[in-house]
């Protein structure tokens, strides 16, 4: 009788090994989200450590990678070329106006690229913060709008390249899971978020806006008097709307009324009269 306990007693403990062995199986199978996950947050803490500094704060965009995703991207040698199939930009040239730089999928910023920070406005418990000189002129034409009866709030401005990576392999993952081969999940994720090294928010010259009430980006905002204010006078401030609704042959970026680039008066103005988005401005895409 003893010994059949034993046995029993046995098999129960090798009954709760396979248990353990499957709950661990089961929870490599979901390593890669969760993976993903942890990385957003690591990246938004240093974001958010970064912005409260003070408004003269330098900032340098680092080229390490802590990603964990299990998929590719790894850093294949220069500092954006990220392994990601389909993507493949070559560096951007620094034109002598540095604020016409241009970075799209096909063109990512050097890797030494670092412009100097600002915060844009104050009275935000969030210090969003773009390069220097575009962020003076977003407070100007902020000033401006809210004058007038419209609040730009500042969203998302200057984005660390890790954090353009969170977000991108995360939209990534989110293709994957909604059944899409790896190569298509990064086409689709290329048309909605940037490659790491490829966004203008990295460059410090976007700023995704979006005002009281809404807690987001929203392609309705194009219906307010914020947009509206904006598609008048964003020029005279130097910035423009760089992904228009009809565009997206040449932008390859799917309409995003919130995004506006800064490129200096004198460029914005000219773009405005002639109705030309970045890429026919430039003549490149
Ligand atoms: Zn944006």
């Amino acid at each position: 009788m003893k010994k059949l306990g034993a046995l029993v007693l046995l098999l129960l403990v090798f009954a709760s090994c396979g248990a353990a062995e499957i709950a661990q199986a089961t929870e490599t199978a979901t390593t890669t989200a969760t993976a993903i996950e942890t990385t957003s947050t690591t990246t938004e803490t240093t974001t958010t450590a970064m912005t409260t500094t003070t408004a003269t704060t330098t900032a340098t965009i680092t080229t390490t990678s802590t990603a964990t995703t299990a998929k590719p991207p790894d850093n294949a040698g220069s500092a954006y070329a990220w392994d990601y199939p389909g993507i493949a930009p070559a560096v951007a040239a620094v034109p002598k106006d540095p604020y016409l730089i241009y970075v799209s999928r096909d063109y990512a910023l050097p890797a030494n690229y670092s412009p100097s920070l600002r915060v844009c406005v104050e009275d935000y418990p969030e210090k969003i913060q773009m390069e220097a000189t575009a962020a003076k002129q977003y407070k100007a034409m902020y000033d401006a709008a809210k004058a007038a009866g419209a609040e730009l709030i500042p969203y998302s401005g200057y984005r660390s390249v890790e954090r353009q990576k969170g977000n991108f392999d995360r939209l990534i993952q989110t293709n994957v899971n909604r059944g899409h081969s790896y190569a298509q999940a990064v086409n689709l994720a290329a048309q909605v978020i940037l490659p790491p090294g490829c966004s203008e928010h990295s460059a410090g010259l976007a700023m995704d806006i979006t005002r009281p009430g809404y807690w987001d980006t929203r392609v309705d905002f194009e219906t307010t008097k914020e947009f509206t204010w904006l598609v008048a006078h964003a020029h005279e401030y130097g910035f423009i709307l760089r992904y228009p609704k009809d565009k997206f042959v040449l932008t390859q970026i799917t309409y995003e009324p919130w995004h506006w680039r800064y490129v200096g008066v004198g460029p914005a103005t000219e773009m405005k009269k002639s109705g030309q988005c970045l890429e026919e401005y430039l003549g490149v895409g």
